[in-house]
């Protein structure tokens, strides 16, 4: 993807007030909004997707991308600052959930099915290695993992959410005493092979099955690891299950892997991408079509974005300690006050999480932030219904509230609330989202 423009950057470009104005939606609460034109986004576009693939050989350099982060200091102890608030996500995973009904037995034999199964078994295999190429993700495991020993040596592991073992095959290669890989696709079946084909089958143990009902050979567990997370952190939840596996067989100080996760939250410029995917909803040929706009405007898009757009501060929103929160605590409402930086326009949110391995030797984890090197999580973009304008030193305030969908609590919904009193603009507005 990563096609998005730099911001408009120009101080000046706020002089270019207009008084156009799309109206608010009528569901929607919105006190005074002052909308401007969008003078003309000059910056070049910026190729923003970063080629990981050619890193995955780079032993030396590692791959925590924290260095490259300068929010990342607000990750320690960031709790303590954003203190009332919480909640959960993932798209990839869904994907293996399919292949448990696509490659067992029952849909098997027809033309039409064998075609179907694989048709899903590529996509399987192409959403496993996009994971596995992420470099960012997979080399911050495995230098986790290799270089912190101490956590694995003569250890048991529980692997929640195994896929292709690799996690398990690091904590093994780590010197594990023992690792149990639980994975409910049918990916278990591959794990299986490839801890064989690895000489490992003496040390992991592959398990199929959904972590809540699988029969455990062992009481207790010293350490779990999973990769869990989803796009905004918390979509598509994973979390419960490694919180219900850490609550069934965690050894009492035990660890788990990673044990922290925050989200934060930004402001950026993005005229250009918003006019070409959402306003032109507006005018179809002629044709008002905003009915689809305003669906636009509610699902929270996946993308790269250039860390050029950035107009504010980046605000922590909640930080989650996997060692000891409660599944509720996915669930919160967390403030957030957004200072521009320059004189700019606002036409989104971005929300995005960093992870930490807070018992390594020193700390480890990475960052999936616009400053950082990209990942496959890439950032989540929230439309605003209106441009804000906004001078250098205004405050964007708001609330964010995020919780799981009450009838599928893989899907995350979003209320965000947020006003504007500034020189050029003066809002005030609830909008809401759903990642489904
Ligand atoms: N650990 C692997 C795969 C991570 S993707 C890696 O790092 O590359 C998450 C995996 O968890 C998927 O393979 C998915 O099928 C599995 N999973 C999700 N929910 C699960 C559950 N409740 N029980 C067992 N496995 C689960």
């Amino acid at each position: 993807m990563g096609r998005r423009k730099g911001g408009n950057k120009s101080p000046a470009s706020l002089a270019q007030k207009s008084s156009s104005s799309n109206g608010p939606p009528e569901e929607e609460e919105a006190t005074t909004t002052t909308t401007m034109s969008i003078a003309g986004a000059e910056a070049a576009a910026t190729e923003a997707e970063t080629e990981v693939a050619e890193e995955a050989m780079d032993e030396r350099t590692g791959s925590s991308n924290l260095e490259d982060s300068s929010e990342y200091p607000a990750l320690i102890g960031g709790d303590k600052t954003s203190a009332d608030y919480y909640f959960d996500s993932y798209s990839h995973f869904g994907i293996h959930e399919v292949s448990s009904y696509q490659l067992s037995g029952d849909v098997a034999g027809s033309y039409e099915n064998s075609e179907f199964i694989s048709q899903k078994f590529l996509r399987i295999v192409s959403t496993l290695q996009e994971m596995l190429k992420d470099v960012v993700r997979t080399k911050t495991y495995q230098n986790v993992i290799y270089q912190n020993s101490f956590l694995f040596k003569n250890k048991v592991v529980l692997d929640v959410g195994a896929g292709t073992g690799i996690l398990s095959l690091f904590c093994a290669k780590a010197g594990a005493k023992h690792v149990y890989a639980i994975e409910c696709s049918q990916m278990a079946d591959m794990a299986k092979e490839i801890v064989q084909a690895n000489g490992f089958s003496n040390v992991i143990t592959v398990l199929k099955g959904k972590v809540e009902e699988i029969d455990l050979p062992v009481a207790h567990v010293d350490v779990i690891i999973s990769e869990w997370m989803g796009y905004f952190l918390l979509f598509e939840n994973m979390l419960n299950t490694v919180l219900y596996a850490r609550d069934k067989w965690l050894v009492n100080g035990g660890v788990v892997l990673p044990d922290k996760a925050s989200l934060y939250l930004t402001a950026i410029e993005d005229a250009e991408y918003k006019e070409d995917k959402i306003e032109f909803w507006n005018s179809v040929y002629g044709f008002d079509m905003s009915c689809i706009r305003k669906q636009a405007v509610m699902e929270p898009l996946v993308d790269t974005v250039d860390q050029n757009q950035i107009v504010t501060n980046c605000q922590l929103l909640k930080t989650m300690d996997i060692s000891r929160m409660a599944p509720g605590d996915a669930s919160f409402t967390a403030p957030f006050k957004l200072v521009a930086e320059q004189n700019d326009y606002i036409h989104a949110l971005v929300a995005y999480f960093d992870v930490s391995f807070t018992k390594c030797h020193k700390l480890m984890g990475f960052s999936t932030g616009p400053r950082s090197k990209t990942t496959h999580w890439k950032q989540t973009v929230l439309y605003l219904e209106d441009v804000l304008p906004i001078c250098k030193g205004e405050a964007l305030i708001g609330s964010m509230t995020v919780e799981p969908n009450k009838k599928n609590p893989r899907d995350v919904e979003i209320m965000l609330k947020y006003s504007l009193n500034g020189q050029h603009c003066q809002v005030s507005r609830t909008q809401y989202y759903k990642m489904r």
